[in-house]
């Protein structure tokens, strides 16, 4: 097919996500991608900056991958996984506890980051329910971002386009994020929150909120106020969609703190981008308060893709991969090459603030920006033309970059970095 041919149907049929379709630039049409790379339909190469959302941690078509895909498509590709099981979900199962923080105990299968929030929702609301409490709140922290579905769209505090929603969102209240400086009143509003044991479940993104436009908290802080949560009996869920398969630096990002999480959400870099897939895990506590003879006390959720055998086999190979010698290496000095680019550009002209976190790097323009809207389209612009896949927030920009990226590869996207701030400096890029 030709690049006109492809974007005439497109034009013509799909409505694309988070888009305003009368204003949108025509899609970028993107023909294949291969290790740390994207390619048009002209062989033009782009880095993807952000590991494709955060879900391509190993590169892109990672042979091992590949290989766990192409043999289980040899055996069973799909199965209904209410009353039945399969060997794919058992290794996954086995290889996926022994690498998250030890009280997580069972497994619920689900296909995003939105339903994995969903399941976890619902478990809180249950878990209370089944032990004769009615407790109908949720707590979220400001600027937290778990999805867009009814639930996790409740539960998220960047509703700026959720207005013809709002009538029907589920009842969430918000607290700050705690840092040394408000920790105090944080604490008294948990209290207050939860004196009347309204409270379900507190939602939260540990260490980065990823959507706020990577945003970093100490976990010190956020540790006691968890601690405060489980002391009032409310369920903690810790969504890891985007921190979750080593991108602070630790397998998880709760691996970081002291308090453990009742229940855990993943997607994303789960099956390192090849399949849809999504798991919300929680504590032996939670799964027990399902496990009755009373057929309603179980959990009544349940999805056609749920456990989907493909996702199952290239999860486990993604999670044997993620503890391999090269890949923690590569997480390790992309860690340290970030640090140093942080260091570097603290005292530059055009930076606000600058900040990393694993292999996560993140730096506000010295400007003032709308989230979405022109200028944030030229920046796009602006890094694309030179090859390089970002996807700026306002004005954060902020690379994820594949944990196979090469030293020269991630050099090349932070000198593009300094020069587009350089740039902005001189007046020479673009007027803001
Ligand atoms: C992306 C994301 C989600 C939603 O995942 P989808 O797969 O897009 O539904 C939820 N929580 C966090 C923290 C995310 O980054």
């Amino acid at each position: 097919m030709t690049k006109e041919e492809l974007l005439a149907l497109d034009q013509a049929n799909i409505w694309h996500p988070l888009t305003q379709h009368k204003t949108a630039a025509v899609p970028i049409a993107i023909a294949s991608a291969e290790g740390n790379y994207l390619y048009d339909m002209e062989r033009k190469s782009y880095f993807d900056g952000i590991s494709s959302w955060y879900t391509c941690s190993y590169g892109h078509r990672h042979p091992v991958l590949i290989k766990a895909m192409k043999e289980q498509l040899d055996h069973l590709h799909h199965v209904v996984f209410a009353g039945m099981t399969h060997e794919p979900a058992a290794r996954l199962s086995q290889s996926l506890l022994d690498i998250l923080p030890e009280n997580q105990a069972k497994l619920f299968f689900s296909e995003n980051g939105s339903t994995s929030v969903e399941i976890a929702l619902k478990m809180a609301f249950q878990y209370h329910f089944n032990r004769d409490e009615k407790r109908p709140l949720v707590v979220a922290l400001e600027g937290g971002f778990h999805g867009d579905t009814f639930g996790a769209m409740s539960a998220s505090g960047l509703s700026v386009y959720n207005g013809p929603f709002e009538d029907f969102f589920i009842d969430v209240r918000r607290i700050p994020v705690p840092t040394p400086d408000n920790l105090e009143q944080v604490l008294a509003q948990v209290d207050q929150l939860a004196q009347d044991r309204q409270v379900a479940s507190f939602i939260y993104e540990p260490l980065i909120q990823g959507a706020a436009a990577m945003k970093m908290h100490r976990p010190e802080e956020l540790d006691i106020v968890l601690k405060r949560w489980q002391h009032h009996g409310v369920l903690t869920i810790a969504d890891e969609v985007m921190t979750g398969f080593g991108k602070t630096g630790s397998f998880f990002a709760s691996d970081q703190m002291h308090s453990q999480p009742d229940i855990i959400c993943l997607s994303k870099a789960l099956t390192g981008g090849i399949m849809p897939m999504a798991i919300t895990t929680c504590t032996s506590k939670v799964f027990e308060a399902f496990y009755d003879d009373e057929l309603a006390k179980g959990l009544f959720h349940g999805h056609t893709y749920s456990g989907n055998p493909l996702g199952c086999a290239v999860a486990n190979a993604a999670i044997g991969l993620l503890e391999s010698v090269p890949i923690q290496e590569g997480i390790t000095q992309i860690t340290a090459s970030q640090k140093d680019f942080v260091q570097s550009l603290q005292s530059h002209q055009s930076v606000a603030s600058i900040r990393s976190k694993g292999v996560i790097m993140a730096l506000d323009l010295n400007i003032q920006m709308q989230r979405y809207g022109y200028q944030r389209n030229q920046i796009f612009q602006w890094f694309w033309n030179r090859g390089l896949f970002i996807r700026p927030l306002g004005n954060t920009i902020y690379l994820v970059p594949p944990f196979t990226t090469q030293q020269d590869q991630l050099k090349t996207a932070q000198e593009l970095i300094i020069q587009f701030l350089d740039g902005i400096s001189s007046g020479a890029i673009f007027k803001i």
